[in-house]
């Protein structure tokens, strides 16, 4: 039984699949006119740790990823430039060229955080003729006007509009609203903008040269490749009053029916208590990270120290120390790793298991599972064989990379000092131990006694 919270009910409710075991989930993917900034990449880690709590769960998903390549425009409410096209000027590239390379880097910083590849890509704008076919419904059912700029959406046509938002708000928060002249109210959006002299990125549509709002290319992409209604729609909390509640409202006034059953929003990453935004100017890319000499799965490891409905303020101390426990996992899966057959886990083993399965399962507390995971390897009853399966299955939500840990291999000039040693300490000679301890903590291991007999490692270079 998972629980999730939904931000359509602002409840925690029990996940039903809509099709038996399948499940169908539409992440909006990035806006490709600049490298993903990590407080992005949170998003994507929180949802493809849902992904993979419902393949854990034995669940068939169906993961689509869109590419925003046009139409996302400086402001969310529709006003200003496209953010590709003022990319494209800057650095004197097509928008087509600027798209490609930055949806390049993208794929790559999901690759290096081993966030598993959506089931389907699907970019905007290889979807235009369905967007233009959307805007047909919505124009003959009535919800949509034209004024100078482009094709709008009528929202007070629609019966309840803004089902995302909270019960009190009534109208957009952040009072200073860009009013475009023409625009019956202030939430009506735009469904096709007109060029207006804009060369690249248009096309023909029946009102005209144009090209799509942002927000009715994803509810197009989500519907064409999962049907409607479908299961889970996520993004961030950013998300939540305009864009999604502009998708809502689409599918709403065009097929009567409810987009998606379950919406999942993660909450930002913070920098000094500020949102990490490109307009703030307070970003980090992996790439700076990686310069910086963290691993990736560091950054991963960070992200999962947090409930992803909470805010999570980023530190360089922080990222630090979750490197350090990253190494020291990876260093104590190396130690438990005999590379002997699976072993049935035992009834204290299953005990975990089941623990863990209730942590992930409860609206994705992974700060618990991961607290678990830690418990599970002090754990003196537990054979470290036992822990070692249990890891890698831990590690199927975590994606740590724990199965691609290598088992120690101790040279054996290291391994004739340790003998050596372990027979002085049996004769009681501990000051020659001692010597030979230090012998081999030069040569780069460490050896500590332990009730199974002596136990080596290798020290950790910095
Ligand atoms: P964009 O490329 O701007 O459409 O953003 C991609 C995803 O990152 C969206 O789901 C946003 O909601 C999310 N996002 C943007 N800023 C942050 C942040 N500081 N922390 C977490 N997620 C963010
Ligand atoms: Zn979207």
């Amino acid at each position: 039984m998972i629980k999730l919270y939904n931000t359509l009910t602002r409840k925690k409710e029990i996940f039903k699949s809509l099709k038996n075991e399948k499940v169908g989930i539409y992440t909006c993917g990035p806006t490709v006119y600049w490298f993903a900034h990590i407080g992005n990449l949170r998003t994507y880690i929180f949802e493809d740790i849902l992904k993979r709590v419902l393949i854990y769960n034995g669940y068939k998903v169906k993961h689509v990823m869109n590419i925003t390549d046009v139409g996302h425009l400086v402001s969310d409410q529709d006003v200003g430039e496209d953010k590709i096209l003022i990319a494209a000027k800057k650095e004197k590239k097509n928008a087509r060229e600027i798209a490609r390379f930055y949806e390049k880097a993208f794929k790559r910083d999901l690759r290096r955080l081993n966030i598993l590849e959506p089931d389907v890509w699907i970019r905007a704008t290889e979807t235009i003729k369905d967007q233009i076919e959307l805007i047909k419904i919505l124009e003959k059912k009535g919800f949509t006007y034209i004024i100078e700029d482009g094709v709008y959406f009528d929202t007070s046509k629609l019966k309840k509009y803004g089902r995302l938002w909270p019960k009190e708000m009534k109208i957009l928060p952040g009072a200073r609203i860009e009013m475009t002249p023409g625009k019956k109210n202030p939430t009506d959006f735009a469904l096709w903008k007109f060029a207006k002299g804009r060369k690249e990125m248009v096309w023909d549509s029946p009102w005209g040269k144009g090209f799509p709002g942002w927000h009715t290319e994803c509810v197009v992409m989500s519907m064409k490749e999962l049907g409607i209604p479908f299961d889970i729609h996520c993004g961030g909390v950013d998300h939540i009053l305009i864009h999604h509640t502009n998708e809502i409202a689409q599918a709403e006034a065009a097929f009567g029916k409810i987009l998606a059953k379950y919406w999942l929003h993660g909450e930002f990453l913070l920098v000094e208590g500020k949102k990490m935004a490109k307009s703030l100017g307070n970003i980090y890319t992996l790439e700076d990270l990686i310069k910086r000499g963290f691993n990736p799965l560091s950054y991963r490891y960070f992200c999962l120290g947090a409930h992803y409905r909470s805010k999570l303020n980023f530190t360089f101390e922080g990222l630090k120390a979750s490197q350090n426990a990253l190494e020291n996992l990876h260093e104590k899966v190396r130690e438990m790793k005999s590379g002997k057959k699976e072993k049935k886990l035992g009834s204290k083993g299953k005990d975990y298991q089941r623990k863990f399965l209730e942590f992930i399962n409860d609206d994705l507390n992974l700060p618990k599972a991961l607290a678990l995971m830690w418990n599970l390897i002090g754990d003196k009853r537990i054979s470290d064989q036992e822990k070692y399966e249990l890891l890698l299955d831990f590690d199927r939500i975590f994606g740590l990379s724990l199965e691609k840990v290598k088992k120690l291999r101790i040279p054996k000039e290291i391994k004739k000092l340790v003998e050596i040693r372990e027979n002085y300490r049996k004769m009681g000679d501990f000051k020659k131990a001692d010597e030979i301890r230090m012998k081999i903590k030069e040569m780069g291991y460490w050896v500590e006694d332990t009730r199974e007999g002596p136990r080596i490692k290798k020290l950790k270079k910095y």
